[in-house]
């Protein structure tokens, strides 16, 4: 079906357009231009859906209950976090992972994402013994996003040791199997498409990143990884190894144009011109990386490089796209000393590199997705802003409350 949006603006990395509409057909924008038919959308912006490229919705279970010291352990850190967020994995059903998960997508949608990439690791019973479906814990994730209708890109993820029994898999040829049966299970699934994942260099070893990475490549699929996060990994990797965590990727040709490293906090600039050169991605999660105590986010080398970023909410201690890309560039004025850092060739607003990282794109063009989110503009946190202002009023001055939420009057499957 066809049909017209004619909002007051819309809105791209650089600013926004009035008398503009968009038009749609099957789920995909078809054109976007001057308009003066179609549904009124008075008092609204539209702007593309923020991609929330790092989720590990259960996690949104933990909120507001880590956030004071064991008396058993009166030094906190990410490592006694962990231990928190295993007790809870270890407690998931296929029932209760659907529940958690539709809460927190359902959240996303509220604030703005309209696509999660999921990055799930909980796969079998707590024993360790396979479901009857060996994917009984991934398609309930599914499930959720088709319930809470976010689209999903869902990473099973690859956990040969350390860790919760649960998480792992006995071979990695037994893990590729299982995704290949997820894969053919999504299948005429409009909203869920698969790729593959390893959880970390700490809980695979060499030769099951060598195997995943060429599957991956095979198949043409994106692959996830988390690396450099804490500083221990980094110190283990290369007493395992004798390298670091992203020279141990490319020398397994596990990095290369669809591989996407969640955090790489710590990188130093051997890794970073690594990544660089295979075209590789990263993932910055600002508001978990913070609440864990992880570091900052090497941002000015990532941009000076044109290293891909995008962001995620990771463990949903917050779930709001503005507050994450605010986090990266506030967080690189703390440390440089000065104001508007991170700019993209010839921008003099660091808003367009912060936007097209959540957004994934530079603003609503025909052929893509029809995800979208409308704002209202008659928010107290947007009132008096000019139309100009309005993409870096969003990324600087505003939260996920001036999101009305998706456009749902649109059919995106
Ligand atoms: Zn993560």
């Amino acid at each position: 079906m066809r049909r017209t949006l004619n909002p007051d603006l819309v809105l791209d990395v650089h600013g926004a357009r009035g008398g503009v509409g968009v038009t749609f057909e099957n789920g995909r924008i078809v054109e976007v231009g001057p308009a003066k038919e179609g549904v009124r959308l008075p008092g609204k912006a539209l702007a593309p859906g923020f991609v929330n490229d790092h989720s590990h919705a259960f996690q949104r279970g933990l909120r507001g209950a880590v956030e004071r010291i064991e008396p058993s352990r009166p030094q906190d850190d990410f490592w006694t976090w962990r231990e928190r967020m295993y007790a809870l994995a270890n407690e998931l059903s296929p029932d209760s992972i659907r529940r958690v998960s539709r809460r927190c997508y359902e959240e996303m949608l509220s604030a703005g994402y309209t696509s999660v990439s999921e990055f799930h690791y909980v796969h079998h019973r707590p024993d360790g013994a396979s479901y009857e479906d060996p994917n009984a814990l991934g398609k309930a994730v599914a499930l959720a996003a088709e319930d809470a209708g976010i689209r999903l890109l869902l990473l099973p993820v690859a956990y040969a040791r350390g860790g919760l029994l649960r998480f792992r898999d006995i071979s990695v040829q037994a893990f590729l199997h299982r995704v290949d049966g997820l894969r053919q299970w999504a299948e005429g699934r409009p909203l869920v498409e698969v790729g593959v994942a390893a959880h970390s260099v700490r809980a695979v070893p060499r030769g099951w990143l060598e195997e995943i990475g060429g599957y991956a490549r095979r198949e043409g699929l994106p692959v996830h990884i988390h690396a450099n996060e804490q500083e221990r990994e980094i110190e283990e990797c290369l007493s395992e190894h004798g390298v670091r965590p992203v020279e141990l990727l490319a020398q397994t040709r596990f990095l290369g144009p669809n591989t996407t490293v969640v955090h790489a906090t710590h990188s130093d600039a051997r890794e970073l011109d690594l990544l660089a050169e295979h075209g590789a991605s990263v993932c910055a999660c600002p508001t978990t990386e913070g609440n864990l105590g992880d570091g900052f986010l090497p941002a000015v080398e990532i941009l000076d490089r044109r290293i891909r970023l995008s962001v995620g909410s990771d463990s949903h201690v917050r779930i709001d796209p503005f507050e994450e890309l605010r986090e990266i560039e506030t967080n690189a004025r703390r440390l440089s000393g000065r104001r508007n850092v991170l700019l993209a060739e010839g921008e003099p607003s660091p808003t367009p590199f912060l936007l097209h990282a959540g957004w994934g794109r530079a603003g609503l063009e025909p052929g893509d997705p029809a995800d979208l989110i409308e704002i209202d503009l008659s928010h107290p946190a947007l009132a008096d802003v000019a139309a100009a202002n309005l993409p870096s009023a969003l990324v600087f001055g505003s939260g996920s409350g001036v999101v009305v939420g998706p456009w749902a009057g649109t059919d995106r499957t």
